[in-house]
C-alpha cells in the first residue's frame, strides 16, 4: 500500500540540521504516527512520502520555507523587565507564553540586560534546512474517525483522542 491522502503511516525519522546535529528522531519502537494529507508533519516532508510503501527508506532535504517557515525579525521585540513581575532570575533561553492580539505565543528569552528583555517568537527551527532520514515502517487506511478528527488514533487507529 503506497502512502497517499486518506493513508496512516508509521515512519521511523532522524532530523538534523545543516551542522550535522541530531535534533529529532523516534523512538526505536515508537515510529512517528500520521494522517497524510492533513497537515499532521511539515509540507516538505509530506510531500516526499507521497507514494512510498513500508519498508522503503529516504533521504529528504526539506528548505525552511518548506519546514518551519523563515526566521522574521519581527518576532524578535524588546520589552522592559517590568513585563515579567514575578520571575526572579531571568536568563537567555528561558521559555514564555506571551499574551498577544493573536493569542498566546511562545516566545524565547534570547537576551537580558538590566532594563530590557530580548524576546524572539520565531519558532526554534525557522529558517533552518532540515534533513530527515526516513524509513517506512507501515501504511493502513485511515477509519471515519481519524478522517473526521484529521490524526490518527495510534498506530493501529484504536486509540481515543
Ligand atoms: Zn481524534
Amino acid at each position: 500500500m503506497q502512502i497517499s491522502e486518506q493513508k496512516v503511516a508509521l515512519i521511523h525519522y532522524t532530523l538534523t540540521n545543516d551542522a550535522g546535529e541530531v535534533l529529532d528522531k523516534s523512538e526505536v519502537n515508537e515510529p512517528l504516527v500520521y494522517l497524510h494529507g492533513a497537515g499532521n508533519i511539515i509540507p516538505g516532508l509530506e510531500s516526499a512520502l507521497a507514494g512510498k510503501q513500508a519498508g522503503d527508506t529516504l533521504n529528504v532535504v526539506v528548505a525552511a520555507a518548506e519546514a518551519y517557515g523563515e526566521r522574521h525579525d519581527g518576532l524578535v521585540q524588546e520589552v522592559p523587565r517590568d513585563a515579567f513581575q514575578g520571575v526572579e532570575d531571568i536568563q537567555a533561553g528561558m521559555r514564555f507564553q506571551a499574551q498577544t492580539d493573536n493569542g498566546p505565543v511562545s516566545v524565547v528569552v534570547s537576551s537580558v540586560t538590566e532594563q530590557t528583555v530580548t524576546v524572539d517568537g520565531n519558532h526554534p527551527l525557522a529558517g533552518q534546512q532540515l534533513t530527515f532520514d526516513v524509513e517506512v515502517v507501515a501504511v493502513r487506511e485511515a477509519n471515519q474517525e481519524e478522517l473526521a478528527h484529521g490524526h490518527p488514533h495510534g498506530p493501529a487507529g484504536d486509540e481515543s483522542h
